[in-house]
């Protein structure tokens, strides 16, 4: 820590992350990594809220913190404690940024850009795309809307519970429905067991479960590598291991594999700018970058 955070004094200003549990988060990494290279009086702390969610966020705002970054399991249950969330964190149903207004916090969700603005420097382009989403929770319902919006054109959700996967779509299908004139995506959802039934090799297949996640490092959500075929690329949201089993599998068939440490990247560095009202350079971003990986102990 003694590399980034700089003399805290009586104009030092506040933000953190709260979430439960808090322990191996990388959040700390970015902001005050940003902080040192702005030279901004600023430190970026974890708070573990076991319980009293709306305690820690009226404290936090009567302590004067700017902002705040919101993780599991609350992403939710935290928009009932703010002034405002955002039209886009309103509609993905999550909010993972406090912003300090007057009054209270106003939520954004910068995940979903995030997520974007790390596939556009892969060179995954979502637009005309065929985007088979693993996994139907609250990440997954996300990346759906944001492949909708991108101009997807096929979304398939493979989820062990249907029932979830088909809830997204029909979801989907009221948004397109209310925001889209024309062109909206042929949507679906089948089961994880029935993977079989899709066709073509041309898929995006991005990986939204926590199977996989250390320490479980060698689970994955399909052991096939027949599936892996049919993928075009493979983007798994898990960054810890820095290269999945998944990740190994998309490789063995070809194919390009990426991992979710440039979604929580550029997850950050949207907050950061939030809060600060500063343009973060993609020289900056790749200098938090490298102090990540160096976190986690990987080239
Ligand atoms: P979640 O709401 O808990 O959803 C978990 C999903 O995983 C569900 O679809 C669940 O299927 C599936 N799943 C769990 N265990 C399974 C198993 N044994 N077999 C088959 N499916 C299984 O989680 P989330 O918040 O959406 O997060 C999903 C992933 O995204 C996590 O790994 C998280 O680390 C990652 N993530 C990354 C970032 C980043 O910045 N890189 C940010 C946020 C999240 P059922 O519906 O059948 O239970």
């Amino acid at each position: 820590m003694k590399e980034y955070i700089g003399q805290i004094n009586g104009r030092t200003r506040t933000c953190g992350l709260v979430g439960n549990p808090v322990e191996h988060t990388m959040s700390p990494v970015i902001h005050n990594s940003l902080a040192a290279m702005f030279g901004q009086n600023f430190v970026y702390v974890p708070f573990h809220v076991r319980d009293g969610l709306q305690e820690a966020i009226e404290g936090a705002y009567a302590l004067n913190i700017l902002g705040m970054n919101v993780t599991v399991p609350y992403k939710s249950e935290v928009m009932q404690y703010l002034v405002r969330t955002d039209a886009k964190a309103e509609q993905i149903g999550a909010v993972n940024t406090l912003v300090r207004t007057e009054g209270g916090y106003v939520g954004y969700n910068t995940d979903m850009p995030g997520l974007y603005r790390a596939m556009e420097e892969d060179g995954i382009c979502l637009c005309g795309g065929q985007v088979l989403i693993l996994g139907a929770g609250g990440v997954a319902r996300a990346v759906a809307l944001l492949a909708a919006e991108k101009g997807a054109e096929k979304i398939c959700i493979l989820n062990r519970t249907l029932g979830k996967a088909q809830d997204i779509i029909t979801e989907l299908s009221e948004v397109l429905a209310e925001t889209k004139e024309n062109g909206t995506p042929e949507l679906l959802a089948l089961p994880l067991s029935e993977y079989e039934k899709l066709g073509g090799e041309e898929w995006i297949g991005i990986q939204a479960t926590s199977v996989g996640m250390f320490p479980q490092n060698e689970d994955v959500i399909i052991k096939d590598a027949g599936f892996y075929q049919k993928l075009k690329a493979g983007y798994d949201l898990i960054f810890n291991p820095y290269e999945t089993k998944f990740m190994k599998l998309v490789k063995a068939a070809g194919k390009p594999a990426y991992n979710g440490l440039k979604m929580l990247l550029y997850q950050g560095i949207i907050a950061y700018e939030l809060w600060n009202g500063v343009a973060v350079t993609e020289e900056q971003a790749k200098e938090v970058f490298e102090a990540m990986k160096k976190e986690m102990k990987v080239q």
